[in-house]
């Protein structure tokens, strides 16, 4: 997720899932691991979960951060980076200079706490470029998942951090901010994805 650039506006309108299951296979070096953007495949995979944390896992989430910080997000799923695996990174703070903010999140759990406690915000999304979406959300949610060094963790997070959560959850599930907005909104921003569609190069 790209950091906020104001409040967002209240809407009402229901996510619409369209994740394609598909499992992938690959078992990057970090020096693989660049960012992409939409339209690239990776973006629309089922991510697989990691079976053990190890040296090279270790290295790879560490990559995700210096990704994250060097493109300016709060944070960075594993398929954004074009690994499929079931990673995140978050730092809500956004800055190199306050690694204590970082968390890594492998294979998470995550639970909604309050279904019916939504709160819409503006989102924007490191392989989205140029585009930001009011996306409605649950307020509040439950993690539980393997830190850096494989330990399990669970934490409660809400506001801006929970929020951040959800949306690199959705991109383990493929699913991109306009898949969680109304028809009308995500029309609003067809032409910007199209110019990605166009500008897309499978090498770059
Ligand atoms: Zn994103």
């Amino acid at each position: 997720m790209s950091t906020p650039s104001g409040p967002g506006r209240k809407s009402s309108n229901p996510p619409e899932g369209d994740s394609e299951a598909r499992q992938g296979h690959l078992r990057p070096s970090p020096e693989d691991l660049r960012l992409r953007v939409y339209p690239d495949p990776v973006l629309r995979q089922r991510c697989r979960p990691v079976e053990v944390v190890d040296d090279r896992v270790q290295a790879c989430i560490d990559r995700m951060f210096e990704l994250m910080y060097e493109h300016q997000g709060i944070g960075l799923a594993a398929p954004q980076a074009g690994w499929d695996a079931r990673v995140f990174v978050i730092n809500v703070i956004g800055s190199e200079e306050e690694p204590d903010g970082q968390m890594a999140f492998v294979n998470p759990q995550v639970e909604l706490i309050d279904r019916d406690e939504r709160d819409s915000f503006e989102e924007g999304c490191l392989s989205l470029p140029g585009i930001r979406l009011d996306v409605e959300r649950p307020m509040k949610v439950r993690v539980q998942a393997l830190d850096r060094e494989g330990n399990p963790f669970t934490l409660e997070a809400e506001d801006l951090f929970g929020r951040c959560i959800q949306h690199e959850n959705d991109h383990l599930d493929g699913i991109l901010i306009p898949s969680r907005v109304s028809t009308l909104r995500r029309m609003a921003v067809r032409g910007k994805l199209r110019e990605l569609e166009e500008e897309w190069n499978p090498n770059s």
